[in-house]
Protein backbone atom coordinates (compact mmCIF):
# COMPACT_ATOMS: atom_id res chain seq x y z
CA UNK A 1 0.00 0.00 0.00
CA UNK A 2 1.03 3.81 -0.78
CA UNK A 3 2.26 4.73 2.04
CA UNK A 4 0.03 8.05 1.57
CA UNK A 5 -2.83 5.65 2.08
CA UNK A 6 -2.62 4.95 5.72
CA UNK A 7 -3.05 8.37 6.66
CA UNK A 8 -6.93 7.59 7.09
CA UNK A 9 -6.53 4.20 7.92
CA UNK A 10 -4.81 5.99 10.84
CA UNK A 11 -7.56 8.61 11.70
CA UNK A 12 -10.05 5.80 12.16
CA UNK A 13 -7.63 3.59 14.18
CA UNK A 14 -7.50 6.51 16.14
CA UNK A 15 -10.10 5.82 18.16
CA UNK A 16 -10.48 7.60 21.68
CA UNK A 17 -7.33 9.83 20.77
CA UNK A 18 -9.42 10.83 17.45
CA UNK A 19 -12.78 11.46 19.74
CA UNK A 20 -10.50 13.84 22.19
CA UNK A 21 -9.55 16.27 19.18
CA UNK A 22 -12.75 15.58 17.40
CA UNK A 23 -13.61 19.23 16.11
CA UNK A 24 -15.68 20.36 13.06
CA UNK A 25 -13.36 20.21 10.48
CA UNK A 26 -13.17 22.33 6.96
CA UNK A 27 -12.37 21.55 3.37
CA UNK A 28 -9.74 23.44 1.03
CA UNK A 29 -9.81 23.24 -2.60
CA UNK A 30 -6.72 24.56 -4.49
CA UNK A 31 -8.05 25.70 -8.24
CA UNK A 32 -4.89 26.19 -9.94
CA UNK A 33 -5.74 28.24 -12.49
CA UNK A 34 -5.08 31.97 -13.36
CA UNK A 35 -5.69 34.18 -16.81
CA UNK A 36 -2.21 35.69 -15.91
CA UNK A 37 0.73 35.31 -13.30
CA UNK A 38 1.12 38.65 -11.17
CA UNK A 39 4.33 39.30 -10.67
CA UNK A 40 3.78 39.57 -7.09
CA UNK A 41 2.59 36.18 -6.43
CA UNK A 42 4.01 32.66 -5.47
CA UNK A 43 0.88 30.63 -4.66
CA UNK A 44 0.65 27.89 -7.15
CA UNK A 45 -1.00 28.58 -10.41
CA UNK A 46 -0.65 27.92 -14.58
CA UNK A 47 -1.95 29.88 -17.27
CA UNK A 48 -2.77 26.88 -19.50
CA UNK A 49 -7.15 26.55 -19.18
CA UNK A 50 -6.82 23.31 -21.19
CA UNK A 51 -6.29 21.42 -18.05
CA UNK A 52 -9.30 22.01 -17.07
CA UNK A 53 -11.38 19.17 -17.13
CA UNK A 54 -8.33 17.07 -16.48
CA UNK A 55 -7.85 18.37 -13.49
CA UNK A 56 -11.94 18.33 -12.37
CA UNK A 57 -11.77 14.87 -13.29
CA UNK A 58 -8.48 13.90 -11.18
CA UNK A 59 -10.06 16.42 -7.88
CA UNK A 60 -13.49 14.06 -8.38
CA UNK A 61 -11.06 10.80 -8.08
CA UNK A 62 -9.05 12.17 -5.26
CA UNK A 63 -12.22 12.74 -3.29
CA UNK A 64 -13.50 9.28 -4.12
CA UNK A 65 -10.42 8.03 -3.31
CA UNK A 66 -10.20 9.91 0.04
CA UNK A 67 -13.02 7.64 1.19
CA UNK A 68 -14.87 8.30 3.92
CA UNK A 69 -13.74 10.66 6.56
CA UNK A 70 -14.81 10.41 10.57
CA UNK A 71 -15.28 13.88 10.77
CA UNK A 72 -17.91 16.11 10.26
CA UNK A 73 -17.58 19.59 8.07
CA UNK A 74 -18.45 22.89 8.31
CA UNK A 75 -16.14 24.63 5.82
CA UNK A 76 -15.64 24.75 1.94
CA UNK A 77 -13.47 27.06 1.00
CA UNK A 78 -12.48 27.37 -2.80
CA UNK A 79 -9.05 29.05 -3.52
CA UNK A 80 -6.64 29.47 -5.70
CA UNK A 81 -4.94 30.01 -8.21
CA UNK A 82 -8.58 31.77 -9.85
CA UNK A 83 -11.26 29.51 -8.96
CA UNK A 84 -13.67 31.66 -11.16
CA UNK A 85 -11.45 30.45 -14.18
CA UNK A 86 -13.36 27.59 -14.03
CA UNK A 87 -16.72 27.19 -15.67
CA UNK A 88 -19.41 27.43 -12.99
CA UNK A 89 -20.83 24.42 -13.81
CA UNK A 90 -17.91 23.24 -12.47
CA UNK A 91 -17.70 24.23 -9.57
CA UNK A 92 -21.41 23.42 -8.40
CA UNK A 93 -20.04 20.03 -9.72
CA UNK A 94 -17.18 20.42 -6.92
CA UNK A 95 -19.83 21.31 -3.98
CA UNK A 96 -22.00 18.89 -5.01
CA UNK A 97 -19.32 16.15 -4.70
CA UNK A 98 -18.37 17.72 -1.19
CA UNK A 99 -21.86 17.16 -0.44
CA UNK A 100 -22.34 14.02 -1.15
CA UNK A 101 -18.58 12.46 -0.59
CA UNK A 102 -18.15 14.00 2.97
CA UNK A 103 -20.40 14.55 6.40
CA UNK A 104 -20.96 18.41 6.00
CA UNK A 105 -22.75 20.06 8.23
CA UNK A 106 -25.98 21.93 7.03
CA UNK A 107 -24.92 25.57 7.39
CA UNK A 108 -21.70 25.17 6.46
CA UNK A 109 -19.88 28.48 5.25
CA UNK A 110 -19.12 28.10 1.87
CA UNK A 111 -16.61 30.14 0.41
CA UNK A 112 -15.37 30.81 -3.37
CA UNK A 113 -12.29 33.38 -3.86
CA UNK A 114 -13.47 35.73 -7.22
CA UNK A 115 -11.22 37.35 -9.37
CA UNK A 116 -12.95 40.97 -10.50
CA UNK A 117 -11.97 40.04 -14.00
CA UNK A 118 -13.02 36.62 -14.84
CA UNK A 119 -17.00 36.93 -13.10
CA UNK A 120 -20.33 38.32 -14.25
CA UNK A 121 -23.46 38.95 -12.79
CA UNK A 122 -24.80 35.45 -14.09
CA UNK A 123 -21.99 33.79 -12.45
CA UNK A 124 -22.57 35.15 -9.11
CA UNK A 125 -26.26 34.15 -9.56
CA UNK A 126 -25.09 30.59 -10.43
CA UNK A 127 -22.67 30.47 -7.21
CA UNK A 128 -25.42 31.41 -5.12
CA UNK A 129 -27.63 28.70 -6.59
CA UNK A 130 -25.12 26.09 -5.92
CA UNK A 131 -25.02 26.82 -2.00
CA UNK A 132 -22.07 29.36 -2.32
CA UNK A 133 -22.61 31.52 0.77
CA UNK A 134 -19.50 33.47 1.30
CA UNK A 135 -17.88 35.64 -1.31
CA UNK A 136 -14.13 36.74 -1.15
CA UNK A 137 -12.86 38.91 -3.95
CA UNK A 138 -9.20 39.75 -4.88
CA UNK A 139 -9.73 43.89 -5.19
CA UNK A 140 -6.51 44.67 -4.29
CA UNK A 141 -6.79 48.23 -5.22
CA UNK A 142 -9.63 50.52 -6.75
CA UNK A 143 -7.04 52.62 -8.14
CA UNK A 144 -5.71 52.10 -11.94
CA UNK A 145 -2.11 52.93 -10.83
CA UNK A 146 -2.27 50.42 -8.32
CA UNK A 147 -3.74 47.28 -10.64
CA UNK A 148 -1.16 47.78 -13.39
CA UNK A 149 1.89 47.97 -10.70
CA UNK A 150 0.23 44.75 -9.37
CA UNK A 151 -0.20 43.17 -12.67
CA UNK A 152 -3.77 42.57 -12.13
CA UNK A 153 -6.53 41.54 -15.09
CA UNK A 154 -9.28 43.75 -13.97
CA UNK A 155 -9.82 47.35 -14.21
CA UNK A 156 -11.24 50.11 -11.04
CA UNK A 157 -14.67 49.76 -12.95
CA UNK A 158 -14.69 45.62 -13.06
CA UNK A 159 -13.75 45.67 -9.53
CA UNK A 160 -16.64 48.21 -8.24
CA UNK A 161 -18.87 45.89 -10.73
CA UNK A 162 -17.84 42.70 -9.25
CA UNK A 163 -18.88 44.14 -5.73
CA UNK A 164 -22.24 45.35 -7.25
CA UNK A 165 -23.24 42.17 -8.84
CA UNK A 166 -22.40 40.08 -5.80
CA UNK A 167 -24.55 42.21 -3.98
CA UNK A 168 -27.47 42.14 -7.25
CA UNK A 169 -27.21 37.98 -6.57
CA UNK A 170 -28.21 38.65 -3.30
CA UNK A 171 -25.34 37.66 -1.55
CA UNK A 172 -24.85 39.40 1.97
CA UNK A 173 -21.54 37.81 2.80
CA UNK A 174 -19.15 39.50 1.32
CA UNK A 175 -15.21 39.96 2.01
CA UNK A 176 -12.95 42.19 -0.20
CA UNK A 177 -9.13 41.52 -0.63
CA UNK A 178 -6.86 44.78 -0.61
CA UNK A 179 -3.09 45.31 -0.51
CA UNK A 180 -0.73 48.11 0.53
CA UNK A 181 2.76 49.08 0.98
CA UNK A 182 3.17 49.65 -2.67
CA UNK A 183 5.98 52.02 -3.72
CA UNK A 184 5.24 55.62 -3.13
CA UNK A 185 2.02 54.92 -1.68
CA UNK A 186 0.87 57.57 0.71
CA UNK A 187 -1.56 57.31 3.38
CA UNK A 188 -4.10 59.49 1.63
CA UNK A 189 -4.12 57.11 -1.89
CA UNK A 190 -4.28 53.97 0.94
CA UNK A 191 -7.18 55.78 2.52
CA UNK A 192 -8.39 55.88 -0.46
CA UNK A 193 -8.66 52.49 -1.52
CA UNK A 194 -10.15 51.89 2.56
CA UNK A 195 -13.06 54.32 1.66
CA UNK A 196 -14.05 52.67 -1.24
CA UNK A 197 -13.87 49.50 0.12
CA UNK A 198 -16.12 50.42 3.79
CA UNK A 199 -18.54 52.34 0.86
CA UNK A 200 -19.46 49.02 -0.02
CA UNK A 201 -20.04 47.66 3.03
CA UNK A 202 -18.17 44.94 3.04
CA UNK A 203 -19.01 42.31 5.64
CA UNK A 204 -14.64 41.15 5.99
CA UNK A 205 -11.62 42.65 4.72
CA UNK A 206 -8.28 41.14 3.88
CA UNK A 207 -5.34 43.66 4.08
CA UNK A 208 -1.94 41.95 3.27
CA UNK A 209 0.96 44.07 3.37
CA UNK A 210 2.87 44.18 -0.21
CA UNK A 211 5.77 41.63 0.12
CA UNK A 212 8.46 40.50 -2.50
CA UNK A 213 8.70 37.09 -2.12
CA UNK A 214 11.74 34.89 -3.26
CA UNK A 215 11.34 33.53 -7.16
CA UNK A 216 8.68 36.21 -8.15
CA UNK A 217 8.99 38.66 -10.91
CA UNK A 218 8.28 41.53 -8.61
CA UNK A 219 11.45 40.53 -6.66
CA UNK A 220 13.35 40.46 -9.31
CA UNK A 221 12.60 43.74 -10.68
CA UNK A 222 12.72 45.32 -7.21
CA UNK A 223 16.48 43.20 -6.60
CA UNK A 224 17.27 44.72 -10.22
CA UNK A 225 16.42 48.78 -9.18
CA UNK A 226 13.47 49.03 -11.39
CA UNK A 227 11.16 50.35 -8.61
CA UNK A 228 12.12 51.22 -4.61
CA UNK A 229 9.92 49.28 -2.36
CA UNK A 230 8.32 51.59 0.29
CA UNK A 231 10.53 51.51 3.55
CA UNK A 232 9.19 49.89 6.50
CA UNK A 233 8.40 52.46 8.80
CA UNK A 234 6.36 53.81 6.39
CA UNK A 235 4.72 50.53 5.28
CA UNK A 236 4.04 49.87 9.23
CA UNK A 237 2.54 53.23 9.14
CA UNK A 238 -0.23 52.66 6.52
CA UNK A 239 -0.59 48.90 8.83
CA UNK A 240 -1.67 51.09 11.86
CA UNK A 241 -4.17 53.99 9.45
CA UNK A 242 -5.82 50.28 8.24
CA UNK A 243 -6.55 49.15 11.53
CA UNK A 244 -8.18 52.79 13.20
CA UNK A 245 -9.87 53.89 9.93
CA UNK A 246 -11.60 50.49 9.53
CA UNK A 247 -12.36 50.31 13.53
CA UNK A 248 -13.73 53.68 13.15
CA UNK A 249 -15.97 52.13 10.12
CA UNK A 250 -16.85 49.55 12.37
CA UNK A 251 -14.68 46.84 11.10
CA UNK A 252 -12.61 45.43 13.36
CA UNK A 253 -9.07 43.49 13.18
CA UNK A 254 -9.04 39.98 14.40
CA UNK A 255 -5.87 38.68 12.52
CA UNK A 256 -2.71 40.41 11.70
CA UNK A 257 -4.32 41.31 8.36
CA UNK A 258 -7.76 40.31 8.45
CA UNK A 259 -11.05 42.58 9.85
CA UNK A 260 -15.03 42.34 10.15
CA UNK A 261 -17.99 43.87 10.73
CA UNK A 262 -19.12 41.18 13.59
CA UNK A 263 -17.54 38.08 15.34
CA UNK A 264 -20.32 36.36 13.16
CA UNK A 265 -18.46 37.22 9.52
CA UNK A 266 -14.97 36.12 10.73
CA UNK A 267 -14.13 33.61 8.53
CA UNK A 268 -14.89 30.18 9.73
CA UNK A 269 -12.66 28.35 7.55
CA UNK A 270 -9.74 30.47 8.07
CA UNK A 271 -9.69 30.37 12.18
CA UNK A 272 -9.64 26.44 11.41
CA UNK A 273 -6.10 27.39 10.33
CA UNK A 274 -5.16 29.43 13.70
CA UNK A 275 -6.65 27.46 16.35
CA UNK A 276 -5.40 24.02 14.86
CA UNK A 277 -8.76 22.83 13.94
CA UNK A 278 -8.37 19.41 11.48
CA UNK A 279 -9.09 20.31 7.33
CA UNK A 280 -8.12 18.72 4.44
CA UNK A 281 -6.75 19.80 1.21
CA UNK A 282 -7.71 18.98 -2.09
CA UNK A 283 -5.87 19.73 -5.62
CA UNK A 284 -2.15 20.07 -6.50
CA UNK A 285 -0.16 21.69 -3.40
CA UNK A 286 -3.12 21.52 -1.05
CA UNK A 287 -1.94 20.99 2.38
CA UNK A 288 -4.31 19.16 5.70
CA UNK A 289 -4.01 18.76 9.05
CA UNK A 290 -5.76 15.75 11.66
CA UNK A 291 -4.70 14.36 14.62
CA UNK A 292 -1.10 16.52 14.51
CA UNK A 293 -0.81 14.88 11.43
CA UNK A 294 0.36 17.22 8.46
CA UNK A 295 0.11 15.71 4.83
CA UNK A 296 0.41 17.31 1.44
CA UNK A 297 -0.20 17.25 -2.33
CA UNK A 298 2.16 17.28 -4.96
CA UNK A 299 2.15 21.21 -6.35
CA UNK A 300 2.63 20.14 -9.81
CA UNK A 301 -0.40 19.65 -11.67
CA UNK A 302 1.42 17.23 -13.93
CA UNK A 303 2.45 14.59 -11.35
CA UNK A 304 -0.87 15.60 -9.65
CA UNK A 305 -2.95 14.25 -12.50
CA UNK A 306 -0.59 11.40 -13.49
CA UNK A 307 -1.10 10.02 -9.96
CA UNK A 308 -5.14 10.38 -9.89
CA UNK A 309 -4.94 8.86 -13.38
CA UNK A 310 -3.40 5.76 -11.87
CA UNK A 311 -5.48 6.14 -8.99
CA UNK A 312 -3.21 6.96 -6.72
CA UNK A 313 -3.51 9.89 -3.37
CA UNK A 314 -1.67 12.60 -4.73
CA UNK A 315 0.12 12.73 -1.57
CA UNK A 316 3.92 14.38 -1.77
CA UNK A 317 4.61 13.74 2.05
CA UNK A 318 3.67 13.69 5.32
CA UNK A 319 4.88 14.69 9.07
CA UNK A 320 3.35 14.03 12.52
CA UNK A 321 3.98 16.98 14.42
CA UNK A 322 6.24 16.79 17.70
CA UNK A 323 5.68 18.87 20.45
CA UNK A 324 7.98 20.99 20.07
CA UNK A 325 6.72 21.55 16.62
CA UNK A 326 3.04 21.95 18.08
CA UNK A 327 4.04 24.93 20.67
CA UNK A 328 5.98 26.82 17.88
CA UNK A 329 2.67 26.69 15.85
CA UNK A 330 0.51 27.33 18.47
CA UNK A 331 3.01 30.71 19.45
CA UNK A 332 3.31 31.38 15.38
CA UNK A 333 -0.67 31.31 15.08
CA UNK A 334 -1.57 32.53 18.26
CA UNK A 335 0.28 35.58 18.02
CA UNK A 336 -1.33 36.26 14.48
CA UNK A 337 -4.42 37.02 16.15
CA UNK A 338 -5.88 39.94 18.20
CA UNK A 339 -6.97 37.19 20.92
CA UNK A 340 -3.63 36.07 21.22
CA UNK A 341 -1.77 32.85 22.92
CA UNK A 342 -4.67 31.67 25.38
CA UNK A 343 -2.43 30.94 28.30
CA UNK A 344 -4.57 28.51 30.44
CA UNK A 345 -5.32 26.22 27.24
CA UNK A 346 -1.74 26.35 26.17
CA UNK A 347 -0.79 25.21 29.91
CA UNK A 348 -3.07 22.64 29.30
CA UNK A 349 -2.13 21.15 26.89
CA UNK A 350 1.66 20.97 26.83
CA UNK A 351 1.75 20.98 30.68
CA UNK A 352 3.99 23.69 31.29
CA UNK A 353 3.79 26.94 32.97
CA UNK A 354 3.66 29.65 30.31
CA UNK A 355 5.54 32.19 32.55
CA UNK A 356 8.16 29.64 33.47
CA UNK A 357 9.22 29.46 29.98
CA UNK A 358 8.75 32.58 28.66
CA UNK A 359 8.39 34.88 31.76
CA UNK A 360 11.63 36.57 31.40
CA UNK A 361 11.15 37.62 27.66
CA UNK A 362 7.46 38.63 28.21
CA UNK A 363 8.43 41.12 30.67
CA UNK A 364 11.09 42.65 28.34
CA UNK A 365 8.53 42.44 25.06
CA UNK A 366 5.86 44.28 27.49
CA UNK A 367 8.93 46.60 28.86
CA UNK A 368 9.47 47.55 25.01
CA UNK A 369 5.10 47.67 24.39
CA UNK A 370 5.36 44.34 22.28
CA UNK A 371 3.13 42.82 24.24
CA UNK A 372 0.18 42.71 26.45
CA UNK A 373 -0.16 40.07 28.89
CA UNK A 374 -2.85 39.07 31.41
CA UNK A 375 -3.21 35.25 33.35
CA UNK A 376 -5.51 34.73 29.87
CA UNK A 377 -3.85 36.17 27.33
CA UNK A 378 -0.64 36.84 25.75
CA UNK A 379 -1.04 39.29 22.47
CA UNK A 380 1.06 41.66 20.62
CA UNK A 381 0.62 45.40 20.71
CA UNK A 382 -0.23 46.50 16.99
CA UNK A 383 3.74 47.87 17.42
CA UNK A 384 4.29 44.19 18.35
CA UNK A 385 2.14 42.81 15.04
CA UNK A 386 4.70 44.30 12.57
CA UNK A 387 7.53 42.87 14.38
CA UNK A 388 5.60 39.33 14.38
CA UNK A 389 8.20 37.19 13.08
CA UNK A 390 11.24 38.28 15.33
CA UNK A 391 9.13 38.18 18.22
CA UNK A 392 7.82 34.73 17.48
CA UNK A 393 10.96 33.70 16.77
CA UNK A 394 12.11 34.84 19.91
CA UNK A 395 9.45 32.81 21.46
CA UNK A 396 10.08 29.95 19.90
CA UNK A 397 14.07 30.30 20.80
CA UNK A 398 13.10 29.72 24.29
CA UNK A 399 11.06 26.77 23.97
CA UNK A 400 12.99 24.35 25.98
CA UNK A 401 14.23 20.95 24.39
CA UNK A 402 12.59 18.79 27.25
CA UNK A 403 11.32 14.93 26.69
CA UNK A 404 7.95 15.73 28.18
CA UNK A 405 4.80 13.84 27.78
CA UNK A 406 2.81 14.27 24.16
CA UNK A 407 0.72 17.07 24.66
CA UNK A 408 -2.95 16.82 25.02
S1 LIG B 1 -4.85 35.99 -9.64
FE1 LIG B 1 -4.32 35.53 -7.49
S2 LIG B 1 -3.48 33.44 -7.51
FE2 LIG B 1 -3.51 34.17 -9.65
S3 LIG B 1 -1.46 34.97 -9.97
FE3 LIG B 1 -2.75 36.71 -9.34
S4 LIG B 1 -2.53 36.81 -7.08
FE4 LIG B 1 -1.76 34.80 -7.77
Amino acid sequence: MDRSETVFQDIVDGGGETAKLYRMGGIYVHVPFCLKKCPYCDFYSITDLSLRNAYMSALEKEIALTGQVPLEFDTLYMGGGTPSVLETRQVVRIIEAFMKNFNMRKGSEITIEVNPGTVSLQDFQDFRRAGVNRINIGIQSFQEKNLKFLGRIHSAAEAEKAVENARIAGFDNIGLDLMYGLPGQNADEWKKDLQRAVSHSPRHLSCYMLSYETGTIMDHDRQKGIFRPLPDPAVGKLFKITVAFLQDNGIVQYEISNYSDSPETRSRHNRKYWHFAPYLGFGPGAHSFVDKKRFWNHRDIHTYLSLLNQNRRPMAGQEMLNRNQQMTETIYLGLRTTGGIDIPCFEDRFRIGFAEIFGELIEDFKNRRFLKVDLERCRLTLRGMLMLDSIAGMFVENIPNLAKPEPN
